[in-house]
């Protein structure tokens, strides 16, 4: 059984996604990840990030790999554990960009298909429903207003000891928004089968609990 999960940037998904798998033993996969390596070595590599034939390239020398150790996911890029590095700032801005070339979304999409075709999956991302996993047994959209989406990420960085500004995160948010919604190949929208759930007011317990009533069902 497949569960496909989308939505924009900070809508909950990864921590959801995460908590529903650990509560009903499937393997998570977090698709974002993928890009975001993807996007690393290209700035690792100095190839501007809409060169598309640059990308195609350097994806035939590039193996990304998702691994499990004690049940936390590690990306493996080239073979070398980048779970941390994935999350600067800098690289979810060049994922966005990245994401939107179609060489580097195809090559993803092979890799994601392959990982749901061995086991039980929850994948969670932009395009599971629309086109990675059409036939997903349940699909769900999550979202919230920008604001909530914005807050959460500042929250999370500030617990981190980051130093941000809400206001940067909610413009980056945005962008990524925009990006990933106006892209040609696979854009970010909600499957027509898919549960949306608006998440703006509700924890991360409650939104586990609606979602676990529409797997049970
Ligand atoms: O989910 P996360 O913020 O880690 O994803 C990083 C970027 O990767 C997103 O901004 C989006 O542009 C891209 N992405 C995508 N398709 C997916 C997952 C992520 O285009 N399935």
């Amino acid at each position: 059984m497949n569960i496909a999960i989308d939505g924009p940037a900070g809508a909950g998904k990864s921590t959801i996604a995460k908590r529903l798998a650990a509560k009903i033993g499937f393997v998570y996969l977090d698709t974002g990840a993928m890009y975001r390596a993807v996007a690393l070595k290209m700035h690792n590599e100095n190839i501007p990030l809409d060169d598309a034939a640059e990308a195609e390239r350097i994806l035939q020398e590039t193996s990304v790999v998702v691994r499990y150790e004690d049940g936390t996911q590690k990306i493996l890029l080239d073979g070398v554990d980048v779970s941390d590095a994935i999350r600067e700032h800098f690289v979810s801005q060049a994922a966005s960009a990245v994401s939107a070339l179609p060489c580097v979304r195809l090559k993803m999409v092979e890799l994601q298909r392959a990982a749901a075709r061995d086991a039980n999956v929850i994948l969670d991302g932009r395009d599971i429903g629309t086109f990675v996993l059409p036939d997903a047994e349940r699909k769900f959209f999550l979202t919230a207003s920008i604001e909530e989406r914005a807050k959460r990420r500042y929250e999370e960085l500030c617990a981190k000891g980051a130093t941000c500004s809400l206001e940067a995160i909610r413009e980056d948010i945005r962008v990524r928004d925009y990006n990933d919604t106006h892209r040609t190949l696979a854009p970010l929208r909600k499957a027509e089968d898919a549960v949306e759930i608006d998440t703006t007011a509700m924890s991360v317990e409650q939104v586990v609990e609606s979602m676990m009533w529409y797997i049970e069902e």
